[in-house]
């Protein structure tokens, strides 16, 4: 497995990282140790959580209870800020509240350190000098070793960055925001943000929550037990007429060339330089070999001019 630092930082991260939002929630405990085990085995190292993934803290509980021992050897990423109840009072990114809040994961987690510890998303409430702050004091307590932010506009990340130099505070090392072939919005300000303030990216949905692994067909039903089958927002949010033109054009490319969608899916954000490590999720371990496996396609300049041409890119 590959190994790439994230950003301009010294934390080395494995070119596939494991998303962990199925845990807790949408795979039990022996499936999830059956995903982590095989994951651990094929050389992933990073994995990315968050407090509220698995119906609010029970994707953390089953890494912690997964990992054990093995905790030390990986680069456990999680994230805070967002609804951990319904009141609407445990969120967001103020002093007080990310003190709790990096407790509460610890716990869960069974550890005394989070090696990524990123803001789920903006809290308009909170001046970014206070989060930054507060971060920064948990760096230098060693509760946290690097701070990352997610979902954060362009500006917003620029913003962080000046504020914590201003300031002398430790700064994000990286963003984690949505990108794929068929979502490729960063492209237009985020990613030259990034690339000038030396942050890594984290690309989240990459296989659009599946429909990049080639395994859904246009007008029929998604298979039992998937995704799509089960969480019908995303499947509606991802089945659009553009999606499906972009995925004909890519997997006809794929197969002239004797890959898979799915290889494409991952080589290609893996061709990235700005990206770390592509952060897919999997609920069998035969997805997680599958998706390691799949990021190994050495796509040429040629090969990614016309992936941009077919997915209408740099067209306007
Ligand atoms: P994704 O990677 O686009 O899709 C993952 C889903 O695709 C899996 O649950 C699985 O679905 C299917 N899949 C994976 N490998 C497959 C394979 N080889 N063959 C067939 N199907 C395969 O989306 P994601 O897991 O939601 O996102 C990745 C990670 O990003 C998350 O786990 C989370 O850590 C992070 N994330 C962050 C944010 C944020 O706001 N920061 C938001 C969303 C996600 P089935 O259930 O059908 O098996």
């Amino acid at each position: 497995m590959m190994l790439r630092n994230l950003g301009q930082s010294g934390l080395r991260v494995s070119v596939v990282g494991l998303g962990c939002n199925n845990f807790g929630g949408r795979i039990d405990l022996d499936a999830t140790r059956k995903v982590v085990d095989k994951a651990l085995d094929l050389g992933i190292t990073l994995f990315d959580t968050a407090d509220i993934y698995g119906d609010r803290g029970g994707s953390e509980s089953a890494l912690g209870q997964v990992l054990g021992n093995r905790r030390k050897d990986i680069v456990l990423a999680t994230k805070f800020a967002g609804e951990m109840d319904d009141a609407g009072s445990l969120k967001g990114a103020s002093r007080r509240y990310v003190m709790a809040a990096v407790e509460a994961s610890l716990r869960r987690l069974k550890t005394d350190w989070i090696d990524l510890y990123q803001l789920h998303f903006p809290d308009p409430k909170t001046p970014i000098g206070e989060t930054l702050r507060a971060l920064d004091d948990l760096v230098h307590q060693g509760k946290v070793r690097y701070m990352g932010c997610s979902n954060l506009s362009a500006w917003q990340v620029v913003d962080a960055q000046w504020t914590a130099r201003d300031l002398g505070l430790e700064s994000f090392v990286s963003c984690q925001d949505e990108y794929s072939l068929v979502a490729r919005g960063p492209e237009r300000e985020l990613i030259p943000a990034l690339e000038k303030f030396g942050l890594g990216l984290l690309p989240y949905f990459p296989l659009a929550s599946g429909l990049l692994s080639g395994k859904y067909e246009r007008n029929r039903q998604p298979p039992e037990g998937t995704r799509f089958a089960q969480t019908p927002r995303l499947a509606d949010r991802y089945s659009t007429e553009e999606n499906w033109a972009i995925v004909d054009r890519l997997k006809e490319f794929c197969a002239g060339r004797g890959h898979s969608l799915l290889e494409l899916a991952f080589s290609w954000l893996a061709s990235r330089p700005v990206v770390g490590s592509v952060i897919a999720g999997a609920t069998k371990p035969e997805q997680v070999e599958q998706n390691v496996r799949a990021a190994e396609w050495a796509l040429t300049p040629d090969d990614l001019a016309e992936i941009d041409r077919l997915s209408g890119v740099g067209s306007e």
